[in-house]
């Protein structure tokens, strides 16, 4: 066995990573509501798809509930104001609040809104609306609301997209409304774009992913490719942590998802540094743990997680 070597250790952190421009906003507009007004606020549905962070608003008297509960409003509804959350919300849900004459505020993220006025304006005249994306998230079942369209089908990968073509027939005469939802992998969207133009031949396509989530999965690639171990800080339940997790994993065999502190793997770090000092000749003198957050993870948490890591391995930080 080789003698082992001294390496050095560092932490690459991605420069766009934790809270996106939609998250902040919505949170923004919640905490200034909360200093204008006695009432109880309300949010429908989760806000972020981030437990410590829903747990920090309860205790902010923050509440978030599931959708299909504000109807139990009713008793109380002149002391509540009900915020429609990042995700939006579906076009019934909007119509039960303002039905029951609810004050409430819309934080949808206007990437997802702009999308509602997609499907709402061009899926009158198509025969078939096509959401790429996941069909039991919330943002995708507000989207699909706003479809006008005879049929409307969510797809999630490209082989959704063959069944969905083999299964319609006259595909050249019908014609199609194709958008994303916004936290989808650009590849895939672009893939699923090519199985839907070639057999229609009136295909009206929509770029409707964020370009934050372009963005910070290109940087996650970059990470990864490099990195001896990457993190995802994260919510499972969140789709851009996961696609981030998913793209990461590809490119570094040792990805892991963290949705905390209390979840840094701290054995598995630290046998990874052992077999690096163990193996690594002098082609590679760095142990190298990369590091990126889900649009939903707060920055303490965030920094949480680097400090933790950081510790164990006794490094230095740098970001991408
Ligand atoms: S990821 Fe993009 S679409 Fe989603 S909330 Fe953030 S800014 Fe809006």
């Amino acid at each position: 066995m080789s003698a082992k070597k001294e390496i050095g250790a560092k932490i690459v952190i991605a420069k766009d990573c934790g809270f996106c421009f939609g998250v902040k906003r919505a949170v923004e507009t919640i905490y200034e509501l909360k200093d204008k007004t006695d009432k109880k606020i309300v949010v429908a549905g989760e806000l972020i798809h981030n437990k410590n962070f829903i747990e920090r608003l309860e205790k902010d008297g923050i509440y978030c509930i599931d959708e299909d509960k504000i109807k139990d409003l009713e008793a109380e509804k002149d002391n509540v104001i009900v915020v429609i959350r990042t995700h939006g919300a579906t076009k019934e849900l909007v119509g039960t609040i303002e039905n029951m004459g609810i004050e409430y505020i819309d934080a949808t993220c206007p990437f997802v809104k702009r999308i509602h006025k997609i499907v709402d304006r061009n899926s009158k005249d198509c025969d078939y609306t096509i959401i790429s994306g996941d069909k039991n998230h919330p943002e995708v079942k507000g989207i699909q609301s706003y479809s006008h369209s005879a049929e409307t089908a969510v797809l999630s990968d490209e082989g959704e997209c063959e069944k969905f073509v083999k299964s319609t027939p006259n595909c050249s005469q019908k014609s199609v409304l194709m958008v994303s939802q916004t936290t989808n992998n650009n590849e895939k969207y672009v893939n699923c774009q090519k199985i839907i133009k070639n057999l229609y031949t009136k295909v009206k396509i929509f770029d409707t992913i964020c370009n934050v989530t372009g963005k910070r999965q290109n940087e996650a690639k970059k990470i990864a490719s490099t990195a001896d171990l990457m993190f995802i800080i994260g919510c499972v339940k969140s789709s851009n942590t996961k696609k981030l997790y998913d793209i990461a994993s590809e490119y570094c065999k040792k990805t892991y998802l963290v949705e905390d502190a209390s979840e840094i793997p701290e054995s598995e770090i630290i046998s990874e540094l052992e077999r690096a000092k163990e193996f690594y000749g002098s082609e590679k003198n760095d142990f190298t743990v990369g590091i990126t957050a889900g649009a939903s993870t707060p920055d303490d948490i965030i920094e949480e997680v680097v400090a933790g890591i950081g510790k164990i391995i006794n490094s230095g930080e740098s970001t991408n």
